[in-house]
């Protein structure tokens, strides 16, 4: 497994100094990989990142939440036809940077909807990443669907969910993606959906339950990490974490980051870096009893 960081641990802005900060601070932490937040792409230097990168040997995967404007399942056409080039552009700067991964909310708008999602909605999000899937192909890029708590989406909020809706889509591009903050929210445990997802799994968020320090919240990492291993998985592995220490405006809009849960990233970093690799570490070691 890869173990990563999010942006958002180290900056709220990405401009060629956030960049900087973003990728250094993941880089001191001890992490492999950054997850990069492409929530303006058609702003971002991928350049920039490309070269500060070269510089780390850290690598790079990316993760956004559409819009209203921007949202695939819109009833409206042209809304989706946003979406799809706002994705586009997303796919172009990680795999410009050599990425393999966009995930996120890529699916819908990351924003509480006032009423379910509709048949069309459904089924203009699910076409739209079908060709999505296919531009990612050819740029050797995988796209993940995070599956996120009912306030975040209408689409699909728990792993069974996910598994339907990618019957919709119907391509071998586009997988799922778990996050234990909104598993915590909306599953019956952490080890049921890593089961159920199999294969389909290939991306997994660590988030505590009010997204600050892990171990100082509810979620049962325990059996996460002992779902992972058991499953064999084998992909990215990211802490996410958000203060309004260190944030960005829309997401803290969207996100309600209203509290002050950590100050100092590069403690809360190094501490995440550690907590995984020691709990993954140990349950690896199951296998030898
Ligand atoms: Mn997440």
């Amino acid at each position: 497994m890869r173990i990563g960081c999010h942006g958002f641990v180290f900056s709220g802005k990405f401009d060629e100094a956030g960049i900087r900060t973003a990728i250094e601070g993941t880089q001191r932490a001890g992490f492999d990989f950054i997850e990069m937040p492409l929530m303006d792409p058609f702003t971002f230097d991928e350049k920039v990142a490309a070269r500060v990168l070269q510089e780390t040997g850290i690598e790079m995967t990316s993760s956004l939440g559409l819009t209203a404007d921007t949202d695939l399942s819109s009833d409206d056409p042209a809304v989706v036809e946003r979406g799809e080039q706002l994705l586009r552009r997303a796919i172009d700067i990680v795999s410009f940077v050599g990425g393999t991964d966009l995930c996120g909310v890529i699916y819908s708008a990351l924003q509480k909807y006032t009423q379910p999602a509709s048949d069309t909605g459904r089924q203009h999000s699910a076409a739209a990443l079908a060709r999505l899937g296919d531009y990612a192909a050819e740029r050797n890029v995988v796209l993940s669907l995070e599956i996120v708590n009912r306030y975040e989406t209408n689409i699909m909020n728990t792993g069974r969910e996910g598994l339907e809706f990618l019957k919709l889509v119907e391509h071998d591009n586009v997988h799922l993606h778990l996050d234990t903050y909104h598993m915590n929210i909306e599953e019956s445990g952490m080890l049921e959906p890593v089961l159920d997802l199999g294969d389909e799994l290939r991306y997994v968020h660590i988030g505590e339950s009010h997204r600050g320090y892990l171990g100082s919240g509810s979620v049962d990492f325990d059996s996460l990490f002992r779902a992972l291993v058991r499953t064999g998985y084998d992909g990215p592995v990211v802490f996410e974490s958000f203060s309004s220490a260190v944030v960005d405006e829309s997401l803290t809009k969207s996100l309600g980051i209203w509290r002050n849960l950590w100050d100092d990233s590069d403690d809360l970093a190094a501490h995440a870096n550690r907590f995984i690799r020691d709990g993954l570490r140990a349950v690896e070691t199951i296998k030898l009893h």
